[in-house]
């Protein structure tokens, strides 16, 4: 068992495994023995007397690594797609060793040294690009993890980490407490009008389950918001919304919440204080400043004037759409005065009035495999490649396997496509690095491949008959998105592994080619070639598309607003918030002037949905919710260099600004930064315009 030759997640070399023949019995033998040869490789570069190469050095510690890297990550991918409680007991006995392996690399100062003595040699000028950024990001890391920081302060930066990971935790786990204890019970159907039947038989389950009659409701999202969407009912609304804008706050009690005890103002307060230590430990002058530097915005008051110039062009929007709902509320629905729990309800009534189509009507025009042939036409006109089936080792029958091949005829990639939801599989979308690109030392080039995992409805058979599944346009714009993440990996023509593909990119700027490629869903001239009905066979109407992106677009103004509050509170807090001199009720306070300053609504009385904002507070996005907003600019903006040159070639499906774009954003990966990217692709900075005008802003 131990032996190379028998275990499958060490024979495979640099090549890609037979997926069917893993199971849960190889995890431990093959992580342990590639643990204890990255521990042995780190030990000889360490002890090698001579002073560090890219040779000597650098190559043969990524080759250790990202042998264990690739192992461990056709685990992780198979916990992720193939869940069995075998495979998943070894996986998680394996999981703390491999997360410590990776911490202690991080923080071996001994590696440091190296890698500044790299730096500071006279070799460091002959590398590539590539290479010299490969070695700064490292620098950056070991640095921002605290390598440099004198031995009196290291111990206090350990225990400001350690405290942040505990609240951080305790802000989830009061939200989710907060959120489960709270239930609303209905007995009279009569009370539930408007609730569409499957939002009532998950009420009835969930009575069910917790031994009531009838219905009940709970704070989770999937029961919450059908009702503040469909009831008719405004008190059962009303009821509803309060304890959802009051969970985990002082206020949890007053609306049954049960305790305060699971108020969130305390330790947001003393978060913010140790991410502001932090920064200053590490030289900053606050965490927002800090969380610049992996980023691809340089300044604080950059992003700052991004989000006031968005919220200021946005607002007449959001004016418009807030007139709209109130006189269209008065009028039709007898409400004279809009209240925050009647908002989504009569959106609802409001588009329903407007945009009536049937999502089910709409669904039937789109057959999996003639999306995917879509999908892949656009991606071979546009940059000049050819997809074409392969037959590699899969870890499931549905998953199919692709070669993508370069204009003269050469593999450069490859890609598996694993479709269907089914049991033991994780769910959402994602792409994932199964291999990375790079230059193996023999000169030879190690080519990419990528895991695309999505979600969809497996195909139903009936009386022995297989029905072409049919996904939503939501499910197509997904399929586009992961794809737009895989050409990122891709087409890469980068040889240092650190920064190929989306190694090594800016995380603000990460979503750029996948955002992209969601454009081309919204295009006529792509949907009516990649549309058949499933009886029919016919292409979507003209006229049922001319209402999808009227819908698109309905009260997009109110729903920008409401994302600016968002990312200018996260902004605020983090670059001019002094947490040492607050109190809690001064969050609340600033939560509101941001909402003055940029919404159209007030916020009201009870909201304390700062208390529950676990992006920033329990998430990875503390100082990076901006780039949501950020990368939608990047994508459209990318974008819209395709609608210019459809103003004279008809098309926006054309190889020149394709080629472009392949070779300015996709093939240069992380070797250089985003925004020189952008730059090289679009000759300017990038602007808002076109998102807004995407958007119907403007
Ligand atoms: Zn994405």
């Amino acid at each position: 068992m131990n032996s190379k030759s028998s275990n499958p997640l060490l024979s495979f070399g640099q090549g890609l495994p037979n997926y069917r023949e893993i199971t849960s019995e190889h995890i431990e033998p093959a992580i342990n023995e590639l643990l204890k040869k990255a521990e042995l490789c780190v030990q000889t570069c360490l002890a090698n007397p001579h002073s560090p190469t890219w040779r000597d050095f650098i190559e043969p510690l990524e080759n250790a690594t990202e042998e264990l890297g690739r192992a461990w990550g056709v685990a992780s991918h198979l916990n992720s797609v193939a869940d069995t409680p075998p495979f998943r007991e070894a996986y998680g006995r394996m999981l703390p060793k491999v997360t410590a392996f990776w911490t202690s690399l991080g923080q071996n100062l001994e590696l440091f040294k190296k890698y500044k003595a790299i730096k500071a040699s006279s070799e460091f000028a002959q590398l590539t690009s590539a290479q010299q950024r490969v070695i700064e990001n490292s620098l950056r890391d070991f640095r921002l993890g605290g390598a440099e920081l004198p031995d009196e302060q290291k111990s206090r930066f350990a225990e400001i980490q350690e405290r942040q990971a505990e609240l951080s935790k305790l802000f989830s786990d009061h939200v989710l407490d907060a959120t489960d204890k709270y239930v609303l019970n209905v007995t009279e159907k009569s009370e539930l009008d408007g609730l569409p039947e499957d939002v009532l038989d998950a009420a009835r389950q969930t009575a069910q389950s917790k031994e009531m009659n009838g219905w009940a409701f709970t704070l989770h999202f999937p029961s919450y918001f059908p009702v503040m969407q469909f009831a008719k009912n405004r008190s059962l609304r009303e009821q509803l919304y309060k304890a959802y804008v009051t969970r985990a706050s002082e206020l949890g009690p007053e609306y049954g919440q049960g305790d305060a005890k699971w108020d969130n103002s305390q330790l947001m307060l003393e978060l913010l204080a140790l991410r502001d230590e932090e920064a200053r430990m590490l030289g900053y002058a606050n965490y927002a400043a800090l969380s610049l530097a992996p980023k691809m915005a340089k300044t604080v008051s950059e992003v700052k004037e991004f989000l006031e110039t968005f919220a200021q062009r946005a607002k007449p929007f959001g004016q418009k759409d807030w007139d709209e709902l109130t006189s269209f509320a008065q009028k039709n629905l007898g409400i004279e005065s809009l209240q925050p729990w009647d908002m989504a309800y009569a959106s609802e009534q409001l588009k329903q009035s407007l945009y009536a189509f049937s999502e089910h009507e709409l669904k039937q025009y789109f057959p999996l495999p003639k999306v995917l042939e879509g999908l892949f036409q656009i991606i071979q006109s546009l940059f000049g490649v050819k997809i074409e089936p392969s037959n590699m080792p899969t870890w499931h029958d549905d998953v199919k396997s692709y070669q993508v091949l370069n204009a003269s005829g050469q593999v450069m990639a490859h890609f598996y496509i694993d479709p269907y939801a089914r049991p033991g599989k994780r769910g959402g979308a994602w792409m994932d690095d199964a291999r990375g690109r790079k230059k193996l030392s023999d000169g030879s080039i190690q080519t990419p491949v990528a895991y695309l995992v999505c979600n969809f409805p497996p195909p139903v058979t009936i009386n022995g008959q297989t029905k072409p599944p049919t996904i939503t346009h939501d499910d197509v714009i997904t399929m586009f998105h992961e794809c737009g993440h895989g050409m990122h990996h891709m087409l890469t023509e980068i040889d240092a592994l650190g920064v190929s593909g989306i190694n090594g990119v800016e995380w603000d700027a990460v979503e750029l080619p996948s955002q992209f490629m969601e454009n081309f869903c919204w295009e006529w001239e792509v949907l009516k070639q990649m549309t058949a009905h499933s009886q029919t066979g016919e292409p979507l109407p003209k006229d049922l598309f001319d209402k999808m992106i009227r819908a698109k677009n309905f009260q997009n103004g109110l729903a920008t607003l409401r994302q600016l509050v968002f990312s200018t509170m996260d902004w605020r807090l983090h670059s001019e918030f002094s947490a040492n001199q607050a109190q809690a009720s001064d969050i609340l306070a600033l939560s509101r002037r941001v909402n003055d300053e940029i919404h159209v609504t007030p916020q009201p009385d009870i909201s304390r949905w700062i208390n529950t904002f676990s992006h920033i507070f329990a998430g990875g996005y503390a100082a990076g919710y901006y780039s949501y907003k950020w990368a939608e600019v990047l994508s459209a903006d990318a974008y819209a260099a395709f609608e210019e040159t459809a103003q004279s070639t008809g098309s926006v499906v054309n190889s020149v600004t394709g080629n472009k774009y392949r070779q300015e954003i996709l093939a240069v990966g992380g070797s250089r930064s985003a925004a020189e990217s952008f730059k090289a692709f679009r000759g300017r900075e990038p602007e808002i315009d076109a998102l807004l005008r995407h958007g119907g802003l403007s």
